[in-house]
């Protein structure tokens, strides 16, 4: 049992892996290439780095600018993104797989990058094998967020066939915690530099990384 549930579920980016700073530079900037490139956006790349980085400032998404005010359409740049995704530039923890492998519990990704992206990360991180079946998208869920509403997380549980309130949610986005609780699961959030959503009744747990986590849940 992990915190009293027998099921864990993990957010992939910036959860299972850290996204150090540059790296969100570098995200930003592939965001805006697939703007400019492959979605053609008439707009030079520094321009549209600027916006998706002052998007994600005002509404934690880098692509919300362009979908309100220039046409963009959510899936066409969900699926551009993740092609773009410079995924071999992440640095995977050390012996994270062994640690997970010693969790007293059944564990399942649920991700917010498309399929064709999370393989590429989890192959990366060296944790395919291990969630080779157990780690869904939100694409599979015909979605391209996982703060919208209960739904998502109440499908989850029917394809994984558990039920909400024995699932332990973990994700670094506080945002969609709420409606992970809201269904009955335990939250955890993993947080970097400080725990700032310390005021958020909707986590019960809170951990600076993930490898603290899983050393606090393995013994
Ligand atoms: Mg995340």
């Amino acid at each position: 049992m992990v915190l009293g549930k027998n099921v864990v579920i993990y957010d992939l980016d910036d959860t299972l892996y850290n996204k150090t700073s540059e790296f969100a530079e570098i995200l930003d900037t592939t965001m805006a290439e697939a703007l400019v490139y492959d979605l053609g956006l008439k707009m030079d790349i520094n321009e549209a780095k600027d916006l998706v980085t002052l998007s994600y400032k005002i509404y934690r998404d880098g692509g919300e600018i362009f979908y309100r005010d220039y046409g963009i359409k959510p899936q066409d740049l969900f699926i551009a993104y993740h092609k773009r995704k410079p995924v071999e530039k992440i640095v995977p923890y050390n012996n994270l797989l062994e640690k997970i492998k010693k969790v007293d519990a059944e564990q399942y990704i649920f991700t917010a990058s498309d399929r064709y992206a999370s393989e590429k990360i989890l192959k990366h991180l060296g944790l395919y094998e291990f969630f080779k079946d157990r780690y869904y998208s939100v694409e599979d869920f015909g979605v391209f967020k996982k703060n919208e509403s209960t739904d998502v997380y109440y499908e989850y549980c029917k394809k994984i066939n558990v039920d909400p309130k024995d699932c332990v949610f973990v994700d670094d986005s506080y945002s969609n915690l709420e409606f992970a609780k809201e269904t009955g699961m335990t939250t955890v959030r993993i947080y970097y530099k400080n725990n700032s959503a310390k005021d958020k009744t909707y986590i019960d747990y809170a951990y600076k990384g993930i490898e603290s986590f899983l050393d606090n849940v393995i013994g």
